[in-house]
């Protein structure tokens, strides 16, 4: 449907739809279809203005277990490249696209096997891993599209100096601190924790609808008094109860929000929100 509105307001203007060379005809670009946000923003970056990408994850919804509506099903089956994360993360998405003939990456069959930690998804949450889920996409993009492989490869590679560039910056702004222990709502931040040298609570577990018990909570509430933890983190798509519960437990601490990344936010892309939280977990630490 946005496609093909989108080709009818070309034809009106007398342009063609994305300003290909008139041999594309009124094909737009490789139609790609990612699960969730932070695959599609590579696709987008990678792939410019020769793909359409449609995230399955709606803006401020949960990706964890989503569930896909009939045409998001004939989306899947339809896409010419398709982007999971796997191992289960979205198993509605990953049985999808298991029915597939055309492609499909699965990000973490791409990573090295021993940058991944058993059970946790959220390798995007690392600036250098994420380098490597921009080479199974531009690799995917240019089997789909060969002829369009040098632009695919020069914005592959713009975005993985941007991201390396990201890297630097939280290597530097981590480097000398007061506290070395970050408390967050969910445990979607073990791979940054690890990547920078510091250790991480979640309250909850892997998955954000883990219920934490009362005394899991205790336990945090005094690990938090022992470590001198100044901040508990939130996020957007939680409720901030758990964690308003811990900071008071623990003796009045700040609650302040980090972003997982797990769905598009209004706050900015992939790139603005990782900043935002090196920001918020430097003034966490005692940061200098
Ligand atoms: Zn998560």
């Amino acid at each position: 449907m946005r496609r093909s509105l989108a080709a009818a307001i070309a034809a009106v203007l007398g342009m063609t739809a994305t300003g290909c060379a008139p041999d594309d005809g009124d094909r737009a670009g490789v139609d790609v279809v990612a699960g969730f946000y932070p695959l599609a923003w590579v696709a987008e970056r990678v792939g410019g203005d020769r793909v359409n990408v449609t995230d399955l994850t709606p803006a401020g919804a949960e990706p964890h277990d989503l569930e896909l509506t009939t045409r998001q099903v004939d989306d899947v089956l339809d896409a010419e490249v398709v982007v999971v994360l796997g191992d289960g993360f979205q198993p509605a998405v990953e049985d999808g696209a298991a029915r597939r003939d055309g492609p499909t990456v699965e990000v973490l069959d791409e990573l090295p096997d021993d940058a991944l930690a058993e059970g946790d998804p959220h390798v995007w949450l690392d600036p250098v891993l994420t380098q490597d889920v921009v080479r199974a996409i531009e690799d995917a993009l240019v089997n789909a599209d060969p002829v369009h492989e040098s632009a695919f490869r020069r914005n592959a590679d713009d975005l993985r100096g941007e991201l390396r560039a990201l890297d630097e910056n939280y290597r530097a702004g981590l480097a000398t601190c007061q506290r070395d222990l970050v408390v967050t709502a969910h445990d979607a931040f073990g791979y940054l924790t690890d990547r920078y040298g510091l250790r991480v609570e979640g309250v909850a577990g892997l998955s954000p609808d883990a219920e934490p018990d009362a005394r899991r909570l205790a336990e945090l509430a005094d690990l938090a008094r022992d470590e001198g933890v100044t901040t508990v983190f939130t996020e957007e798509l939680l409720s901030p109860e758990i964690a308003e519960t811990l900071a008071r437990e623990a003796g009045g601490l700040r609650t302040e929000v980090l972003n997982p990344l797990e769905s598009r936010s209004d706050r900015g892309d992939y790139l603005a929100v990782m900043a935002d939280n090196l920001a918020k977990i430097r003034a966490a630490l005692g940061c200098s």
